[in-house]
């Protein structure tokens, strides 16, 4: 069940989606185009520099042809249920770039009246709001950034400042302003600066930064180079008395696409009274109190999220309204079995790093899932879960002769005693690794130091009980006891020509006397260096 081949994730993932949209023409990159330094040598041989990245990207933007179906399929492979957040962001998305992609061939385009849709995303933790999102990006290829609307503050003199994300999207597209125009922005926490807190107290300080991003969803210049940036300052100073030129001096947000989200737990319970309680019934069964937070998320009108405590305008600016559903037990089953950005993928690819597979039977999939479940945090549950369950076989399983092992129900609920029983299952196989250790440190002492050390079966014998019964590795401990023996063997092969030495199970548990006793004997008379 483990991957076929080695390949990266990213590499696996751009391979698929160019066959899977071989018919579109559209060559694909994934994120943005990466750091890495071009050299002539690298030009001589075709590899791709950064710029081939971006104009790659910024030709698919140009030719931007996918249609919202196309990008569900996508999207379905990697995200489970969320069906309605699927439909809404492909069509939101091919809305965007078709926008995007007519101004470039139009300029004039832009001038004309356009209302940008920026997207509000609804739902808990970890049902996949930014993950969806960035799946998207790497289809197109462009920068993506992520931020935390609660970083934020207004004048961005003690914090984050709205601006610095858009800073950010020249950074992730490599410093390339025209890609980075191009990119999106997610925002999440966004509930977390409504204007009104609980207490029905206004709050400054929230409404100043919702007025700041609404000027940055809507078109405005910014500085590529922040105010409260003074190393960034001075290095454009010094680029402009260089003779550098300005450079480019601001980016324009009109292409890019905002995204915000957040929980808004307590919206769920206002529309619920604005509708009347009784007006949706739910069993009590599990669940039933998160699935209805998601159903009366879906009944949101712009007047309860004013009421909420944000600015008519700044909710205007986010037509697009999309309640993520809450996960359940079967969705994040979904996930482990058959989504491919899949955590579980992940521990699959960790393990092989060590080349060690693991094979999980149905009852154990399905038990992490009801554990993860029980975690309330999503999808995220999943992560906690396995971590618990491998945490112990990812530590000990590496320095074992075990190459594969199963995880079953069992396994799920007690990691420690089922690992405990295999490393005991194992011990003979484990004897032998221990033994072929000694015999590597013995091969590496020779390879640096041109010395032979001869251990008996007896030695190597105490050396394995030793790394048994302590949990240390063979090789740590014959680093411990022989620390002093390159430099002491060295000195008896010089007085004596003699380069192979028997270790024997006393020179194993009392190595200094054996040596001491070598280094003596090679100066004849016993009398020891005179020197
Ligand atoms: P949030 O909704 O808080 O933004 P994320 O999208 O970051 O949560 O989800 C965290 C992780 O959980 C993701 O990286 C992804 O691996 C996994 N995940 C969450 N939701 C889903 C889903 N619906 N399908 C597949 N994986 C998911």
């Amino acid at each position: 069940m483990a991957p076929k081949d080695d390949k990266s994730k990213d590499e696996e993932f751009q391979e698929q989606l160019q066959n899977m949209l071989k018919h579109a023409n559209v060559k694909f990159m994934f994120g943005p185009p990466q750091a890495e330094p071009t050299s002539t040598a690298d030009e001589h041989n075709g590899a791709q520099s950064p710029d081939d990245d971006a104009e790659r990207v910024l030709a698919r933007i140009r030719e931007f042809n996918l249609k919202p179906r196309e990008i569900r399929d996508f999207l379905d492979r990697f995200v489970i249920s969320q069906n309605e957040a699927k439909k809404v962001l492909s069509v939101a998305i091919c809305d965007h770039y078709n926008h995007v992609r007519q101004c470039i061939a139009d300029p004039d385009l832009h001038e004309r009246d356009y209302a940008k849709q920026n997207i509000l995303l609804l739902g808990p933790t970890g049902v996949g709001k930014t993950y969806l999102v960035r799946c998207l990006a790497r289809l197109i290829g462009v920068p993506f950034v992520k931020a935390d609307a609660t970083k934020f503050s207004e004048t961005g003199y003690v914090g984050y400042d709205v601006e610095d994300t858009v800073r950010d999207l020249v950074r992730m597209a490599d410093g390339n302003h025209e890609l980075a125009q191009y990119g999106i922005v997610y925002i999440d926490e966004i509930d977390k600066i409504a204007s009104k807190s609980t207490q029905g107290v206004r709050d400054v300080s929230g409404r100043g930064v919702q007025v700041n991003l609404l000027k940055l969803m809507e078109e405005t210049d910014v500085n590529c180079v922040s105010q409260t940036d003074i190393l960034g300052q001075l290095q454009a100073v010094m680029s402009m008395q260089a003779g550098k030129g300005q450079g480019q001096r601001s980016i324009n947000t009109r292409h890019m696409l905002f995204i915000v989200s957040g929980a808004f737990g307590k919206l769920a319970e206002q529309i619920r009274r604005r509708l009347g309680k009784t007006q949706i019934g739910f069993g009590k069964g599990e669940g039933a109190e998160q699935t209805d937070d998601a159903t009366y998320l879906r009944q949101l009108q712009s007047a309860d999220l004013m009421e909420y405590g944000f600015e008519p305008e700044f909710v205007g600016r986010l037509p697009i309204r999309v309640a993520y559903e809450h996960l359940s037990v079967d969705d994040l089953e979904a996930i482990l079995l058959h989504s491919e950005g899949s955590i579980l993928a992940q521990y699959r690819l960790d393990f092989e790093g060590y080349d060690l597979s693991f094979r999980m039977t149905p009852e154990a999939v399905r038990e992490v899932a009801r554990l993860a479940y029980d975690e309330k945090t999503g999808a995220r549950g999943l992560m906690t879960v396995l971590e618990r369950v491998f945490r112990g076989f990812k530590f000990e399983l590496p320095s074992t002769a075990i190459r594969e092992f199963e995880v079953n129900a069992d396994t799920v609920a007690n990691p420690a005693s089922v690992l405990g029983d295999l490393l005991a299952a194992n011990h003979e196989a484990q004897v032998e690794l221990l033994g072929e250790e000694v015999g590597r440190f013995a091969a590496r002492f020779q390879e640096e130091y041109g010395l032979d050390l001869r251990f008996t079966p007896a030695a190597t014998g105490a050396l394995v009980d030793e790394s048994l019964n302590s949990g240390k590795t063979i090789r740590s401990l014959c680093d411990e006891r022989f620390h002093d023996y390159p430099y002491g063997l060295r000195l008896v092969a010089r007085n004596t020509s003699r380069d192979t030495f028997s270790i024997t199970k006393d020179a194993v548990l009392n190595p200094e006397k054996a040596l001491s006793k070598w280094v003596t004997e090679s100066y004849g008379d016993g009398s020891g260096p005179s020197d």
